[in-house]
């Protein structure tokens, strides 16, 4: 959650509820994942894309479909001065769709495979793992329907959160068919819920006229009671529906991904078509529930909701960035940008400190980061301070130095030191361990 606030500091000066500055560790943290799982995704040949954070609302409204949580609640829409409906991406799916149609991707070599990471926004409430403002890694193959293509992304999937630490891993899915099949179940599943009605909490009936679909991951108790009986999407399946889930899990089998069907797993969103699917970390050692770190499915039907003449067939996964690296079992992904300094650089009066910035380029050139305080004037808190960090060399720069272009380099294990020309101490930090 948020950090906390400075006790000085007036309450009106804070972030929005939800939001927060991610800075420190937590910044490098972000940065370590996002390179990993963009390096991973790179091997198996997606290609990278930004969409806008701000998208007309209507990509959603009609792409995510009304009747749903993120679009009816959690969706931060915003009126311009031109009045243009905008609104903050809830998702990264159907802006991506957006983007493949508006610039003909349909005409590049297909599947067309995308990686999307950054910022995701819903208003729902706050809580543990839950923000306003979070962020997600999403892998896309759009343009073909094949059943490989959806094994594709949970593989790529479970290896980035294999690398990122994550163990037991296993894959809840489910199939809700495609519109051949469809219509039989809702109507199964219509009529079924109409019999159970009168027990049905208020939220679910609200559902059953809107979306009927998603009373299947109510999270209301009487209704997980009706459901245990509810007509499952599988025994609707027609036989093309039918052999493309059977593919899927053959795929998995070969690839030893164990996976659980779940036949009340329909993931939310009205865009999606045959295969969904979570990533869940099963029972761990102290018991907590299995999470779900990543979700994904196939949505074969989104590019027409948005407006598209053709359908495009695709499957995508989202991987919710800040429970990764929020997790006991996260690595600490390391950046490639962060490397601890071995060097901290000390100067001193007004000769060395005109000249300090040239030396620091020399090895800033040479790749060899540096810590400094070039604020401060006294050699004795700058040795301290380099002391504190555990530093073990310490270059020393002062009058006599600036005027010889040399520079002294103190080993701060046994407070040696030597004097340096600087167009020889490249050379000399070499040797140095
Ligand atoms: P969804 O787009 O809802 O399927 O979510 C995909 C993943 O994003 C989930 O498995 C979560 O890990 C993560 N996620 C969803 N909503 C939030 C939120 N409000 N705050 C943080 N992470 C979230």
């Amino acid at each position: 959650m948020k950090t906390k606030q400075h006790k000085n500091v007036s309450k009106e000066i804070q972030s929005p509820k939800g939001m927060r500055d991610i800075m420190n560790e937590e910044y490098y943290n972000f940065q370590g994942f996002f390179e990993k799982a963009q390096e991973i995704a790179m091997y198996y040949g997606f290609k990278p894309i930004e969409t806008p954070m701000l998208e007309y609302e209507r990509v959603f409204t009609s792409g995510i479909g009304e009747g749903t949580d993120i679009v009816d609640k959690e969706m931060y829409t915003l009126k311009t001065k031109g009045e243009d409906a905008l609104a903050l991406r809830p998702e990264h799916t159907a802006s991506l769709m957006r983007a493949y149609i508006e610039h003909g991707m349909q005409t590049m070599p297909q599947p067309v495979m995308l990686y999307q990471y950054g910022p995701i926004f819903r208003h729902d409430n706050p809580q543990r793992g839950r923000y306003r403002q979070f962020y997600q890694f999403d892998l896309d193959c759009l343009g073909n329907g094949k059943s490989i293509l959806d094994a594709l992304v949970i593989k790529v999937i479970m290896n980035i959160l294999e690398e990122a630490g994550a163990q037991n891993l296993s894959v809840d899915i489910n199939s809700i068919g495609d519109k051949e099949c469809r219509h039989g179940y809702l109507k199964e599943l219509t009529s079924y819920y109409r019999k159970h009605i009168n027990s049905l909490p208020v939220i679910d009936r609200e559902r059953l006229k809107t979306n009927p679909l998603r009373i299947l991951d109510s999270k209301e108790i009487k209704t997980k009671e009706i459901n245990e009986n509810a007509p499952d999407s599988i025994s609707f399946l027609c036989p093309s529906c039918k052999g493309h889930f059977s593919e899927v899990l053959e795929y998995l089998e070969e690839m030893n991904i164990p996976y659980n069907i779940n036949k009340n797993l329909v993931r939310g969103l009205s865009y999606y078509t045959r295969t969904v699917f979570e990533i869940i970390e099963e029972k761990n050692e102290d018991g907590s529930l299995p999470l779900a770190l990543a979700g994904g499915g196939r949505y074969d039907y989104l590019a027409r909701q948005i407006g598209s003449k053709k359908d495009v067939p695709a499957v995508g996964v989202s991987i919710g960035v800040d429970r990764i690296i929020a997790a006991p079992w996260y690595k600490k992904l390391s950046p490639r940008i962060i490397k601890k300094p071995k060097i901290y650089f000390v100067q001193l009066g007004a000769e060395a400190k005109l000249k300090s910035l040239n030396v620091i380029e020399i090895l800033r050139k040479a790749h060899i980061p540096i810590t400094q305080s070039l604020s401060k004037d006294n050699l004795g808190s700058q040795l301290a301070a380099a002391e504190k960090l555990g530093v073990p060399y310490v270059l020393i720069f002062g009058l006599k130095e600036a005027l010889s272009d040399s520079v002294i380099v103190r080993d701060m294990s046994n407070r040696s030191q030597d004097t340096i020309k600087l167009s020889k101490l490249l050379d000399y930090l070499k040797e140095l361990k």
